[in-house]
């Protein structure tokens, strides 16, 4: 368990009270308490016998939490069993507190699920259901969603169980109650439910038996904790454009006699010709840059800090008058000095200016002339990243543009001591120069800002999450807490607000690529068509598709008469090489799209072939151009390119397939899985 002490659970009859009076069904039992009990004597039992047969009996106490591992549950007794199987269970739990006996009528059997609640240290409350009972753990068949739910995500969270089907009859067995599992769900996750009134920590029904007939909790935890962060309302973010777009900027920490990490940034921002001021003690001018002694002298929009972390505050303190601060600098709260973060963050308020970082990079915008790379600023464009790593943010760039990515605005957040990603998302979500956003995060902390941000952003946004882990974090005493890793979360985030959660820098910028590509066009249909040469890659391609999630449809009957292509399958088999006609895939693909209207079409080359024989790059040009003018005949197709085996192209050819391929709003690929996870995304954001 995280977060310090758990305070004393309630025992399971108390649990079991409040959630039936929240509406949840529970058996009907009673309380036989130790101090009642004269002796294993029959008539102590007696207040069961209003109880229908059979019966389950189950010892509590301070020190039993998993009641059968501990032998502390009997099931199908008989009222006048009770004394005996009690005294038996006393014996057994020799050297454990016994504090009483819960009595309860036995559930008919039915599908055991898994129902809890657990309070996450970033995004707050969290449901999780699963297949459960005893099998929880080695099932891990679970499905999280945060808190409230919809009654739309209970239904999906039931559907994505790779045992959905035994809910749903199963071998002959009739179907469970699913309306009755959904209620319970919304009673548990939903506006109002039991997360708002607990102190989570962590709570759980497991099992709980749905049968055709209903649901039953038979089991009950709640373990108090810390309060978790809660649903808030999304703040107003500040005006960001200042500091994409600053008038002026200031350079803190550029040394007169030995060049360092400002006197880069320096070098950086001169050559992008924005107005420029260093801020030095003595000198007059640093590197050819004019010099004023403090913050306070510059009129800027934005200053750049990359002083020794112990003199930040004091720097920023000065910056009255400066709309956005950015400290470069580390040593505060990731090397353990969170109480240099707080001075920080008190100077900035004090000084009336937004602090950016600290732990950071700095803010790219070709626009506004803002820059933190080398090798001179790339084209204005429509893609923001916010990165909490500078390191990852600058490769991103240059690979992004190197790739035909192009920018509105980067922003590398570090340790977010003040301005948030969350609240960077908000304002670029309404930034009309920005259509598609990437993030790169790899702590929780402001969780639920972000989830709130995310659902309420409107565009697209791919989300790599570094550091995060399948591993259960909490020691936890449920199996809710053991089952509730990051990885679930940040995926149960991505599936409540349509994010297109990526797993590597790669797919980051292949995902954008899509978004900046296809990002405004409107699809009619819906989805993937593949289509190229060669069985054995169509072959493997379906593969990739279906391990990104996404179902290759068939083609409708007759859909190819006329054409003679290939058999009529999806993928789709159509020769493409050196010496076919390059119009063909193009022809091939507006017919079908006529019958059955795909919302995406992923062509695929083998570039290898066209240089087998020779430099043969013409015919892959005209190929390129071929396929660009049916995006242009098609605006309501989505077209992507995989160019299969490039590195087999002399130097320049691959760029130049993208260059035209770009031109018509074409993505390209180098491998069917990179444009199958971009597809994936693509079409997860159709469907949010
Ligand atoms: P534990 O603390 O080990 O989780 P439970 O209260 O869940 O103990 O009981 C163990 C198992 O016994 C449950 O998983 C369920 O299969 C069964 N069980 C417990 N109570 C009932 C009941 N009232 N009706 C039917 N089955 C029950
Ligand atoms: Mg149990």
């Amino acid at each position: 368990m995280s977060g310090g002490e758990v305070r004393a659970a309630l025992r399971e009859h108390e649990v079991k009270a409040m959630v039936a009076a929240a509406g949840v069904p529970v058996p009907r039992g009673v309380v036989v308490r130790e101090s009642d009990v004269a002796g294993a004597r029959e008539s102590d039992f007696a207040v069961a016998r209003g109880l229908a047969e059979p019966l389950v009996l189950k010892a509590f106490g301070p020190g039993l939490v998993h009641k059968s591992d501990a032998g502390a549950v009997r099931l199908g007794l008989r009222a006048d069993e009770l004394a005996a199987a009690a005294g038996e269970m006393r014996a057994r739990l020799d050297g454990l507190l016994v504090e009483g006996f819960l009595v309860e009528e036995q559930a008919p059997a039915g599908v055991e699920l898994i129902v809890g609640l657990v309070g996450d240290p970033g995004f707050g409350p969290v449901l999780l259901v699963g297949l459960g009972g005893i099998w929880t753990e080695a099932m891990r068949d679970t499905a999280l969603r945060l808190c409230p739910i919809s009654e739309r995500d209970a239904r999906l969270m039931l559907d994505s169980l790779r045992g959905s089907a035994l809910l749903r009859g199963h071998r002959g067995r009739p179907p469970v109650d699913l309306d009755a599992v959904v209620k319970l769900l919304m009673t548990v996750g939903g506006p109002g439910g039991l997360w708002e009134r607990l102190e989570l920590g962590e709570f759980e029904l497991n099992p709980v038996i749905a049968t055709p007939s209903g649901v039953t909790a038979v089991d009950a935890r709640h373990l108090p904790g810390p309060a978790a962060p809660r649903p808030s309302v999304p703040r107003e973010p500040a005006d960001f454009l200042p500091l994409f777009e600053p008038r002026a900027v200031a350079v803190v920490g550029a040394s007169a006699t030995r060049p360092n990490f400002g006197n880069m940034f320096l070098d950086f921002y001169r050559a992008a010709g924005v107005p420029l001021v260093a801020v030095h003690p003595t000198a007059a001018e640093v590197a050819g840059v004019p010099a004023v002694p403090s913050l306070a002298a510059a009129e800027v929009d934005y200053a750049l800090v990359a002083v020794p972390a112990d003199r930040c505050a004091e720097v920023v303190r000065q910056a009255s008058g400066i709309p956005y601060v950015q400290v470069m600098s580390g040593g505060f709260g990731e090397a353990g000095r969170t109480d240099l973060e707080r001075g920080l963050a008190e100077a900035a308020r004090a000084a009336g200016t937004r602090l950016v970082g600290p732990n950071c990079m700095g803010v790219y915008c070709p626009r506004g002339r803002q820059t933190f790379v080398g090798g001179g600023i790339g084209p204005a464009g429509s893609v923001a990243l916010i990165s909490q790593s500078g390191g990852l943010a600058g490769e991103v760039i240059k690979v992004g543009e190197r790739r035909g990515l192009a920018f509105s605005r980067v922003v590398t957040v570090g340790n977010s001591a003040d301005v948030t990603p969350a609240e960077l998302l908000s304002w670029l979500a309404r930034d009309t120069e920005t259509r598609a956003v990437g993030l790169y995060l790899e702590d929780p902390r402001g969780g639920r800002e972000l989830y709130e941000a995310l659902g309420a952003a409107g565009l697209p946004v791919a989300l790599l999450v570094g550091g995060r882990s399948s591993q259960g974090r909490r020691a936890a005493l449920s199996h809710t807490g053991g089952l509730v890793g990051d990885l679930r979360v940040w995926e149960a985030v991505a599936a409540q607000t349509g994010t297109a959660l990526v797993s590597s820098q790669d797919d980051l910028i292949g995902v954008l690529a899509f978004f900046q590509a296809h990002g405004s066009r409107v699809t009619d249909g819906d989805g993937v068509l593949v289509i190229g040469p060669s069985g054995g890659a169509g072959v493997l391609a379906a593969d990739a598709f279906d391990r990104a999630g996404v179902r290759l449809d068939p083609l409708p009957e007759g859909v190819l008469d006329g054409l003679g292509a290939a058999a009529p399958g999806n993928p789709l088999e159509v020769p493409v090489g050196p010496r076919g006609r390059p119009g063909l895939v193009p022809e091939v693909i507006e017919a079908v799209v006529r019958r059955r209207p795909y919302g995406d079409v992923v062509a695929h080359v083998n570039v290898q072939s066209f240089f087998t024989y020779g430099d043969a790059a013409e015919p892959l040009y005209a190929y390129a151009r071929a396929l660009a003018g049916a995006q242009e005949a098609l605006p309501r197709v989505r077209i992507t390119l995989v160019t299969r085996n490039g590195e087999c192209a002399p130097p320049g050819v691959e760029d130049e397939v993208r260059r035209i391929a770009a031109a018509a709003g074409i993505p390209v690929y180098r491998t069917m899985e990179a444009a199958a996870v971009a597809v994936a995304a693509g079409g997860r954001r159709g469907a949010a």
